[in-house]
Formats: structure tokens, C-alpha cells, sequence
């Protein structure tokens, strides 16, 4: 009987061998065309002295769960903002994007194991499909942005839920979610929008774009680690949301609270967020010439997802580009639900100009 260190060397070699291995830390000192910190706000002065005043005052870690002792004044104060910038009556923050999504399925779905099907865009991200396993729903995957698809499955399924990302972290392409909200409505579902990769970027004063849908069928999840440059997660919606998540709840009650620095940095990024429409603009226009430059159509974020061929070659590529001081994202299968392998460009609203259009003329260069 082979050891099960044995079986997973084996898969780790297999992996290799497919060009689908990982590193955990590609490098930092490489022009970010990589990261999530869209707005540029992670390293900004005002975020990082809020921030640093709160580790004074506060201490490293919130030492407890929000219910028990883990909750701070600036908590409750990123909630009220939250609620405030997306347009919904409440807000409860988690530590990450990934248990707000889980916490946002389980309290979503009535619980009716093993008869609860749940449909999903096929490229929702990894935190909603755990969701849905956690929740003990069938998720059934609908084909990407395709509203026919969605109508006949609600008919023929009859869903409590549907879950969309409203700019897609992988394609960078948007939902439609006005459709989506109406058919939702018509079947009686509630929408879950992610809007992870929306907030701080897109809709008025960066509000996302689910932001003036109906609060009766649409509840919104967002991260506050990409344009709000921190970390944690947090849900919108009607108050009983809130009260129902701050009762029940798992991934809220069992996890310890976001640090206070943490919340103090994304409470001082969002405040600077709502007026960044320049950065908003500078994103937009990028955006284009990056897509112009490779033959692409132009995405609805701060995404460029670049179909790179085998997954050995978009590798390359993005090793090349490292090797050229350039950082890319590298998405393959299976993280690619259609097994297409894609370079994914992001766009850091305060990296120069100058940096970019030659960071731009290097992947151009190095493509293999
Ligand atoms: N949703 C989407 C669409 C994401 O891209 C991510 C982050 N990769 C998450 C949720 C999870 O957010 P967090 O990193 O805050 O856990």
C-alpha cells in the first residue's frame, strides 16, 4: 500500500510534468501587472497611518470572533461605509471575501439537503463552489453570461438562489445583472452578486455595479483585499440579513475578527476611493490600449484576460515576463472552468505611464 506521501509526490510530479504546478510566492519587486490593488491605495500614506494608528492603539491580532470580543469601534464604523457606498441598508464584515461567500450561500439557502439546487455562472469563483458544498447544495453551472440558459434552468429548476460575479476575476467581463435581477424576480430567487473585483472600480464613487438593483432579490458580497488594498470580506443587504448572519452565521461567529489595523487600512482606502474617479478613468483607458496592443476586446474592470494556448505556454510566458521584471497573472486549468489557459493583466491605477507602456512593450516582446 503506497504511503499517502507517495500518492501526493506522484500527483505533485504529474502536475509538473502538465505545466499546472504552483509557486506560493512569485516575486514583489517585479511592475505589478499582477496584483488586486487596483487603485494603488495599499502603500498610500493615509491608509498605511490609519492603519499603523490602529495596530498602536488596538494591538496585532483581534484576539477573539467579532460575537465574543473581537469587535472594535472601526468595524462598525467600515460597515456603516460599506452600506453606505453600495447603496443597501447593512453591512457585516468577515476576515476575507472567501467566508463572507461561504457565510453568504449557507444563509441563502433554506436548508433542504440533498433537494436545494443552486445555479452558478460557470466562472464564479473557487469560494462559491466551497459555499455550496458547505451548504450541502447541488450547484448546477449555467454557461457563462448565457441569460437563455439561466431562464430555462430557473424554470426548470425552480433555485432558491443564483450566483454571479459581477466583473469576473478570471475574464474580466461584466454580468448582466439588470437581466439577471428581472429574471430572478420572476422565479422568485434571490441573486448573490460577488463583486469582489467591481468595488473601488466600478459603478458611481467605485459602488460596484449591483449598486441600484432591488435589495429584495439582490444580496452582494465584496472583498476588502483588492481596490480597498487590506483584507477581509463583507455582505450587503436588508437589515435581517444582518441579523440573521450575526446569529447564525458559522463563518462569522467561528473565526476570528479582521485586526483592527486591517479594518483602520480598508475604512481609510474606501474613504479615498469614492473620489478616485481619475484612477477609475486611468484604469478604463489601460485597460483599452492593453487590449488593442493584444487582440483582445476590452474588459469591465481592471482585468485583461489574454488567451495564452497550452497551459506549458502561458507558463513560459509568464516566466519570460519575470525573467524581463514584469509580474502577470497565470490562470490554467482547472481554475479555468473552459481549460483555456490565460495570461491575466490587472491594472494598478498608480503604477506611471511610462512604466506601464513598457511594461506592455516587453509582453508584447517575450510572447512565445
Ligand atoms: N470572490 C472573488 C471573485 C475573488 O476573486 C476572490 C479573491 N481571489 C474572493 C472572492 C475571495 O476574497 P478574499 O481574498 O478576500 O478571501
Amino acid at each position: 500500500m503506497p504511503s499517502v506521501w507517495d500518492r501526493l509526490g506522484r500527483k505533485a510530479e504529474l502536475r509538473s510534468r502538465a505545466g499546472l504546478s504552483r509557486r506560493p510566492s512569485p516575486r514583489r519587486d517585479l511592475v505589478d501587472l499582477a496584483s488586486n490593488d487596483y487603485l494603488g491605495l495599499s502603500a498610500h500614506s493615509e491608509v498605511v497611518d490609519s492603519a499603523a494608528a490602529a495596530l498602536r492603539e488596538h494591538g496585532v491580532g483581534a484576539g477573539s470572533s467579532r460575537a465574543v470580543r473581537g469587535t472594535v469601534g472601526l468595524h462598525e464604523e467600515l460597515e456603516e461605509e460599506l452600506a453606505r457606498l453600495s447603496g443597501r441598508s447593512s453591512c457585516l464584515v468577515y476576515s476575507s471575501g472567501y467566508m463572507a461567500n461561504l457565510g453568504a450561500v449557507a444563509a441563502l439557502t433554506p436548508v433542504r439537503r440533498g433537494e436545494l439546487r443552486v445555479l452558478f455562472d460557470e466562472h464564479v469563483h473557487a469560494s462559491l463552489h466551497d459555499a455550496a458544498r458547505l451548504a450541502g447544495a447541488e450547484s448546477i453551472m449555467v454557461p457563462h453570461n448565457d441569460l437563455n440558459a439561466f431562464a430555462s434552468l430557473l424554470a426548470e429548476h425552480r433555485p432558491p438562489l443564483v450566483v454571479v460575479e459581477s466583473v469576473y476575476s478570471v475574464l474580466g467581463d461584466a454580468a448582466p445583472l439588470r437581466e439577471l435581477e428581472s429574471l430572478c424576480a420572476e422565479f422568485e430567487a434571490l441573486l448573490l452578486v460577488d463583486e469582489a473585483h467591481a468595488f473601488g472600480v466600478r459603478g458611481a464613487e467605485g459602488g460596484g455595479l449591483a449598486r441600484g438593483l432591488s435589495e429584495e432579490t439582490v444580496v452582494v458580497s465584496g472583498t476588502l483585499s483588492k481596490a480597498f488594498a487590506s483584507a477581509g470580506g463583507f455582505l450587503v443587504g436588508p437589515s435581517v440579513l444582518r441579523r440573521h448572519l450575526v446569529d447564525t452565521s458559522r463563518p462569522f461567529l467561528y473565526d476570528t475578527a479582521p485586526p483592527p489595523s486591517v479594518a483602520a487600512g480598508a475604512l481609510a482606502a474606501l474613504r479615498i476611493s469614492r473620489s478616485a474617479d481619475d484612477a477609475r478613468e486611468r484604469i478604463r483607458a489601460r485597460i483599452e490600449a492593453a487590449a488593442k496592443r493584444f487582440g483582445v476586446a476590452p474588459s469591465d474592470g481592471a482585468i485583461l484576460s489574454v488567451p495564452a494556448g497550452e497551459a506549458a505556454a502561458a507558463v513560459e510566458w509568464q516566466a519570460r515576463a519575470a525573467g524581463r521584471g514584469i509580474a502577470v497573472g497565470c490562470f490554467r486549468p482547472p481554475s479555468t472552468p473552459d481549460h483555456v489557459s490565460r495570461l491575466r493583466l490587472t491594472v494598478n491605477a498608480s503604477l506611471p505611464e511610462a512604466v506601464f507602456q513598457e511594461a506592455l512593450d516587453v509582453l508584447e516582446e517575450v510572447r512565445p
